[in-house]
């Protein structure tokens, strides 16, 4: 299984429009975070996780030409607003691209985007809507994506619930506050976590910080776990060297095999 951290930052990317900070403006190009996108390539098929704004850049940077389906962990805006860039895949396959989304955000996400569902503008001629097959899943729920075996697993986020997920031996949290205990026997035994993580100290409500990311990889024991969905309060450099040992901040472009 081969993942790529398509976009590694917040809903306001690094740079922040406007910031003058240290890391807004470092030349170490690992500072650069797009909203976040991930992609997953098995031999079976080719899933990509969230549909940021960013998704046409980060899809050309890693020269992806075809995709299997999609997997949507929650509808905020920079985990979903990049969907219309995903014109480009049904009109080339000339075949509805599934979209798997989660069963209570179904309703919101076609809502978000009434045009692509709407038969009338699809069949105005000249227009390049989408073509996506809205699917749902639950939590909990072992689901067959793209030839991949997908675990969904709900975790708080504010007032929102965000579908981390196990596949194989990787699996993903971002946007959580944390993880239900009775779901983490589900993810004993991983080989790579991903994790999300804001910032070190000041506990937001939504999200982990750092400490609190590093107390549940050490619980949950991966080989690897890679922090994602980062502020520009955290330098790639620095945080790389404070971490322990088998925890590693990610950056765009990275490619993780396992
Ligand atoms: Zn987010
Ligand atoms: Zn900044
Ligand atoms: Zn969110």
């Amino acid at each position: 299984m081969k993942l790529t951290f398509l976009g590694t930052g917040t809903s306001f990317g690094i740079p922040v429009v406007g910031c003058r900070c240290r890391v807004c403006t470092s030349s170490d190009t690992r500072n650069r975070r797009g909203r976040h996108g991930l992609l997953i390539e098995t031999t079976e098929g080719r899933l990509l996780v969230d549909t940021p704004p960013e998704l046409r850049l980060q899809l050309l940077q890693a020269g992806t030409e075809r995709l299997d389906a999609v997997y949507v962990t929650h509808p905020h805006a920079d985990h979903l607003h990049g969907m219309d860039d995903l014109r480009i895949f049904s009109l080339r396959s000339r075949r509805p691209l599934p979209v798997y989304v989660p069963a209570e955000y179904a309703t919101e996400v076609r809502d978000r985007f009434a045009y692509i569902w709407d038969a009338e503008s699809r069949d105005q001629p000249g227009m390049a809507v989408p073509d996506l097959d809205l699917r749902t899943f639950e939590d909990r729920t072992p689901v067959a994506v793209a030839g991949l075996g997908l675990l969904p697993i709900a975790c708080p986020h504010g007032y929102y619930r965000s579908y981390g997920f196990r596949a194989g031996d990787a699996a993903l949290v971002v946007d959580a506050k944390g993880i239900p205990e009775d779901a983490r026997d589900r993810l004993q035994g991983l080989e790579v976590l991903i994790l999300g993580a804001l910032w070190r100290g000041d506990p937001h409500p939504a999200h982990l910080n750092v400490e609190e990311a590093l107390d549940l990889a050490a619980q949950l024991g991966a080989k690897r776990t890679y922090l994602t969905h980062l502020t520009h309060r955290l330098d790639h450099a620095d945080l790389e060297r404070e971490l322990p040992q088998g925890v590693f901040p990610a950056y765009d472009g990275l490619v993780v095999e396992c």
